[in-house]
């Protein structure tokens, strides 16, 4: 069995939701279990419905939302009436929403209805294209999460339940990704761009022997082709590699996706909807060496760098423990780190628990906070017991007169991490 994943621009349309079918029929032999995102843009706009609707005014995207499913059934002649019972539950939901301020859990019920619908359009799509198809919410096969709204993670027992379910089917299930919901059935959400990782964990649950990622490039590129018009396509990655790629910005690939392909060693390929003859990327535990040292360049905006400064740290024990706790209070991840023996440097994305968490430190140490940074990752396994990288890497930037705030170099060697100022991350990735 294989999972084929399709993201939301490749099932943006009626064509495009008819290319998809082409795609999963091609690979009927392989058995494939199909997941799908929302129609492009709809996770946006259902926040945007569900914020409008505290003052009552979401009619509009409401329609919008509608049309678009709509426009899309029609154009591929299946049941009009398909989509009706969602749409009756959405307009539930905004009603109950009702003056309050949507919470974590209102605005993952609103996004789940991205996912319910998009799995029944391109099931419906399978079966009129003659495969034999059936649309399911990922929950109602067993996949239960903790309840940290807005970024759930599977429970244990989610890979036995999906596992149970899935292995049974004589058919090709078209599964949700991003949503699950918890234990008492209250819904949740993965974290945006969270399909990707659902792949991961169906992937994983079912022991597929191989993971695709379909999507809208030709596979992991060496930096973003939106920044980077001649960036290339990596022909292998490791799964070391790719998580730091992920991790630190390559949209392509929700950073927890091979979390669990990793685990149980399953290729994850990285594919182009609109290029299926394309060879992709292949995702592996150990690649072919290359003689690329550096293999992508990566940047990730909206970040907060925090200086922490204290002659109390001089020589002494448990500071950093300390330090940390605080981010472990506010459930804040810290995602570079570099220290000297009286100061640490960190960064964490922007976020509401900022100034809570700068407060807190103030009681141990002096604090410096500033906002809208850019981290930039140089990855590449070639790196490892090369010399010379970072002082390439590093001279040209000065040579471009663009500012590092903080250097990072993991233990794995295989990427050097530095951050400079949001409004010069493009150029230092040129
Ligand atoms: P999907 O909807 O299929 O999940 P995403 O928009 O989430 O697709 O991710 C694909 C996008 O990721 C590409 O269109 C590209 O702009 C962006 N991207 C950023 N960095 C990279 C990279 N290094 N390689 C490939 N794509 C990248
Ligand atoms: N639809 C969700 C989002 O836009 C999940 C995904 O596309 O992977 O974030
Ligand atoms: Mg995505």
């Amino acid at each position: 069995m294989i999972v084929m994943k399709f993201g939301g621009t490749s099932v943006g349309g009626a064509d495009e939701i008819r290319n998809v079918a082409e795609i999963v029929k091609s690979n009927l032999v392989r058995k494939p279990v199909v997941v799908v995102s929302a129609v492009k843009k709809i996770t946006d706009r259902l926040i945007e419905l569900a914020n409008l609707a505290k003052e009552g005014n979401g009619n509009e995207v409401f329609s919008a939302i509608k049309n678009v499913h709509h426009g899309i059934l029609e154009e591929l002649r299946l049941e009009k009436n398909l989509l009706d019972n969602d749409f009756n539950e959405l307009q539930k939901a905004v009603k109950s929403v009702n003056g309050k301020m949507p919470d974590a859990k209102t605005l993952d019920l609103f996004q789940s209805f991205g996912e319910r619908m998009s799995s029944k359009i391109v099931a419906a799509q399978l079966s009129k294209s003659g495969m034999e198809a059936q649309a399911f919410n990922a929950f109602d096969l067993g996949l239960i999460t903790t309840s940290d709204f807005g970024n759930a993670e599977p429970l244990e027992e989610a890979f036995s339940n999906l596992d149970n379910r899935i292995k049974k089917m004589k058919f090709i299930p078209v599964i949700t990704g991003f949503i699950g919901k918890t234990r008492e059935g209250e819904i949740t959400t993965l974290g945006r761009g969270g399909s990707d990782y659902t792949a991961g964990i169906v992937g994983a649950a079912i022991n597929a022997s191989e993971i695709q990622i379909w999507t809208d490039v030709d596979g992991i590129m060496s930096a973003d082709p939106k920044i980077i018009e001649n960036a290339r396509t990596l022909t292998q990655v490791s799964f070391a590699e790719a998580s730091e790629i992920a991790y630190f910005g390559a949209k392509v690939l929700h950073p927890k996706t091979i979390i669990p392909a990793m685990e149980k060693n399953i290729p994850v390929r990285v594919l182009n909807t609109f290029n299926p003859k394309g060879n992709g990327t292949l995702i592996l535990n150990e690649v072919e060496k290359t003689k690329q040292t550096v293999k992508a360049i990566t940047s990730k905006r909206n970040i907060t760098l925090i200086h922490v400064n204290s002659k109390r740290m001089l020589g002494a024990y448990g500071f950093l423990a300390r330090l940390f706790d605080v981010f472990y209070k506010y459930k804040q991840s810290v995602d570079v780190v570099s220290t000297s023996e009286v100061s640490v440097s960190m960064t964490t994305d922007n976020s509401k628990n900022v100034e809570d968490i700068a407060s807190d430190l103030k009681g141990i140490a002096d604090v410096k906070i500033s906002k809208n940074k850019a981290v930039i990752c140089v990855v590449g396994e070639g790196m490892r017991n090369t010399p010379g990288v970072s002082g390439r890497t590093f001279s040209v930037l000065g040579k471009n007169k663009i500012n590092i705030e903080m250097i990072s170099q993991g233990a794995s060697e295989i990427n050097i991490t530095f951050v400079v100022d949001g409004k010069d991350a493009e150029n230092a990735v040129k």
